[in-house]
């Protein structure tokens, strides 16, 4: 009799590594703002403490009702979840059947490759191009009959490059109709070039384009865990359908619903966050590094296989950032007095 295991194939399940935790270091790993929530938004959360002995709306009916005005975008078209992260999982187990292909730039977000195995989908990862941003032609070019969706990161995560709406349009006009197009905009409100997209107004007019969100970065509420989806009305229904029962917490969905009261204010924060990426980056190209320009709320260090070594020289420094092996290293902008830090403990990385 075989004894009971996991599944097999989790034992080559890629790790999601979270950003380190360290008691006294800096953390610039995870991409967080590091502004705490505003008063508006603790007191809507702590009122709402009072009914946490109820199952929160599995439908988040107002957060819906809300986004639905915001974004000019009917309900039916709209779909909630626990994270963005969980959304791009419910994307995938919406249109993949076992073996069919999810396709994604190489590097971008690390759980892509992880919620398409869980699903029971290949993972099809298509490399970036030499200036560190999204090849559309070449992820046209992996586009095959078992390809049922292709995740989009603009901007990408964690390069911070971000494509422009003529070369989003080129590539969707030319992406066969059974294949859906995510384009994750989780680092939206950190965009500043003119140029680059709402992909919001893609879903108005075609069929295979959804768009995902998060209130987890330029809103500030990453410990509570929402985010939402736009996209063609059969496919938010299906997202419905796989969606955890309950996974979006009543706090969470009140506390969504604050931050959009506070809209103006959290932007200007974003503002503040935007101005610094411009300074640090300016600053770590006149030292020599090379650093992609980004459209969102962290830089990039494509340092091939002295990345390890700069994260540790960075975690001597009381610093945490996010390397990948071999690849390069992430470093979120935080506030200046951290980026101050950051720059001083690169320069002196730079004169190793
Ligand atoms: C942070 C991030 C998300 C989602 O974060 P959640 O906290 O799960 O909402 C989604 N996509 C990308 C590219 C991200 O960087």
């Amino acid at each position: 009799m075989p004894s009971l295991s996991p599944r097999s194939d989790l034992e080559s399940l890629p790790k999601y590594v979270p950003g380190r935790t360290i008691e006294g270091a800096i953390k610039l790993a995870s991409n967080e703002v590091p502004g705490g929530p505003l008063p508006s938004v603790q007191q809507a959360v702590t009122a709402a403490l009072t009914t946490v002995n109820r199952y929160p709306d599995n439908g988040a009916q107002a957060l819906r009702e809300r986004l639905s005005q915001e974004l000019d975008v009917p309900q039916e078209r709209l779909a909630i979840g626990c994270g963005s992260v969980s959304l791009c999982q419910q994307m995938i187990q919406a249109v993949c059947g076992p073996g069919d292909e999810a396709l994604f730039a190489w590097r971008s977000f690390e759980a892509y490759p992880i919620v398409a195995q869980v699903a029971h989908a290949v993972g099809v990862k298509v490399p970036l191009t030499p200036a560190h941003g999204l090849d559309l032609d070449a992820m046209l070019a992996a586009i095959t009959e078992r390809t049922k969706l292709v995740f989009v990161c603009n901007p990408n995560n964690p390069t911070g490059t971000a494509l422009h709406a003529e070369e989003i349009e080129r590539f969707l006009d030319a992406v066969p109709p059974h294949v859906l197009v995510v384009l994750d905009e989780a680092y939206k409100e950190f965009v500043t070039d003119s140029e680059v997209p709402d992909g919001v107004e893609f879903t108005r007019t075609r069929d295979n384009v959804a768009v995902l969100r998060t209130f987890s970065k330029a809103y500030g509420l990453a410990g509570l865990r929402v985010g939402y989806a736009v996209a063609p009305e059969p496919i938010a229904q299906a997202l419905q359908q796989v969606y955890v029962a309950f996974s979006v917490n009543s706090l969470a969905q009140i506390a969504a619903i604050a931050s959009l009261d506070a809209a103006d204010e959290l932007l200007a924060r974003c503002r503040d966050i935007i101005a610094e990426r411009e300074r640090v980056r300016d600053a770590l190209l006149e030292m020599g590094y090379e650093i992609p320009p980004s459209q969102a709320n962290f830089v990039w260090f494509p340092l091939g296989e002295r990345t390890v070594a700069f994260a540790e020289h960075m975690l001597d420094h009381k610093l945490i950032v996010r390397p990948f092996a071999g690849d390069g290293a992430r470093v979120t902008i935080g506030t200046p007095e951290e980026n101050d830090q950051l720059l001083a403990a690169a320069r002196e990385f730079a004169a190793i």
